[in-house]
């Protein structure tokens, strides 16, 4: 009884044995699979970075170079060796026009600290310099690195923009050079119009008389999109010039709105002008404000309809004044609402009412308060109307030396 129990317990154990090598055999084959299959992944991650046009950088939460790809080391003129683990803000000289970006401003840090995703485009005046000292301009997504929901670093994908932005530089240039060319036949044809009209040249008969006139109106509404082209090159070339004087805005507000009289008037509209008590007067350059201040009521009166009501006021809050221009009018449809600021930009249902205009205003009214160190921003509700808002530092504009001013 006894061997023959010995021997079945044996087997027993033996089968067992086998079960479990074969399991074990059959767990460590799919261990080696996953592992291939994990080292070709990884392979492939690595190939995809090597083989990027773009620069790759990976920083730590120290600001660190923990990674440089290819593309990066080549921008950068350096090497895996040189840059894994310097500090990027000592290592990588970041400018904005010819000025050092200080460390807070430096797009890793505001991404890391507000883990936001900071984009630089060419009109952000931005450059890296490499390690031989070439400055060049740059075009960059920096983004903070999250994983297991925690933020453990930066990833900043950027690309040398020298030939973007000399493209920008020559349509820039460009446009300038035409507005300039077209300017004076535009002129000569509308100086001739109304000589064309003036009784002293002779008498049209009613029918010739409209002709010219809508010549003359035609032509004054190319010169206003020249003269807008020009101005924007003026601006996005930074040659113009700033002349701060202490201004007061309500005075510069009713000269304005003096200038429209007439517009004012011809539609009946309401019109208020108030400001805080106590408002002080700012270092301003008031053409440029004045520009401002020209197109912002020139389209409240424009998309305000008859009998309505326009105000304006100007306050101080904190270490700004706030000027708010607010109309009865249009409004302007939510979903368009997001391209208010971008060139040649008309909104469907102001198309529908007026035909004039060139979607220029506001954008160089934005880059003139821009450039003043201020904001522009709006709240608006179709057919109930809208508020328009821009700020300027009470500590004013900064003079500076120009070759143009605007038109
Ligand atoms: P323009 O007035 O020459 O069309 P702007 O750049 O000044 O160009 O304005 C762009 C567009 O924004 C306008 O065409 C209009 O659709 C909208 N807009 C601007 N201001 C107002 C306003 N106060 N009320 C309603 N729509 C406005």
């Amino acid at each position: 009884m006894a061997p023959t129990f010995l021997l079945l317990i044996l087997l027993f154990t033996f089968s067992i044995l086998s079960i479990v090598f074969i399991e074990l055999h059959r767990i460590l084959k799919n261990a080696d699979k996953l592992h291939e299959e994990l080292r070709e992944e990884r392979d492939i991650a690595k190939a995809i970075v090597a083989s990027m046009g773009e620069g790759l950088l990976v920083l730590d939460t120290d600001y660190k170079i923990k990674l440089i790809n290819p593309a990066a080391e080549k921008f950068l003129e350096t090497s895996v060796k040189e840059a894994v683990g310097q500090k990027w803000a000592e290592f990588g000289k970041a400018y904005i026009g010819d000025k050092p970006i200080p460390f807070n401003k430096r797009s890793a840090v505001i991404s890391l600290t507000k883990g936001t995703v900071k984009i630089t485009t060419i009109t952000d005046d931005h450059y890296y310099v490499t390690r031989s000292g070439r400055k060049f301009p740059v075009v960059a997504i920096t983004a903070p690195l999250v994983h297991n929901n925690q933020v453990i670093g930066i990833v900043k994908v950027f690309r040398d923009a020298t030939k973007e932005k000399d493209i920008d530089r020559m349509k820039t240039d460009f446009i300038s050079l035409a507005s300039h060319q077209l300017r004076t036949p535009l002129s000569a044809i509308k100086w001739f119009c109304e000589l064309l009209v003036d009784p002293k040249s002779g008498t049209l008969n009613p029918e010739q008389k409209e002709y010219s006139k809508n010549i003359a109106t035609s032509t004054e509404r190319m010169i206003d999109l020249v003269n807008s082209l020009l101005n924007i090159s003026r601006i996005e070339s930074g040659r113009i010039m700033v002349e701060p004087k202490s201004t007061r805005l309500l005075e510069l507000v009713k000269e304005i709105v003096s200038q429209l009289e007439k517009k004012i008037e011809t539609k009946k509209i309401k019109f208020i002008i108030s400001s805080h008590e106590k408002l002080p007067t700012v270092n301003i350059d008031p053409k440029l404000i004045g520009h401002v201040y020209m197109n912002l009521l020139d389209n409240a009166i424009k998309y305000t309809t008859e009998g309505g009501e326009i105000t304006v006021f100007i306050s101080k809050k904190d270490q700004e004044i706030i000027s708010q221009i607010t109309d009865s009018g249009y409004g302007i449809p939510k979903d368009e609402q997001n391209k208010m600021f971008q060139k040649f930009f008309r909104a469907t249902n102001i198309v529908r009412h007026e035909t004039e205009g060139t979607g220029l205003g506001l954008y160089l009214a934005k880059a003139i308060v821009e450039s003043s160190g201020g904001k522009i921003w709006y709240r608006s509700e179709e057919n109930k109307g809208t508020t328009f808002w821009f700020s300027l530092p009470v500590s004013g504009m900064k003079p500076k030396k120009g070759e143009v001013s605007l038109d």
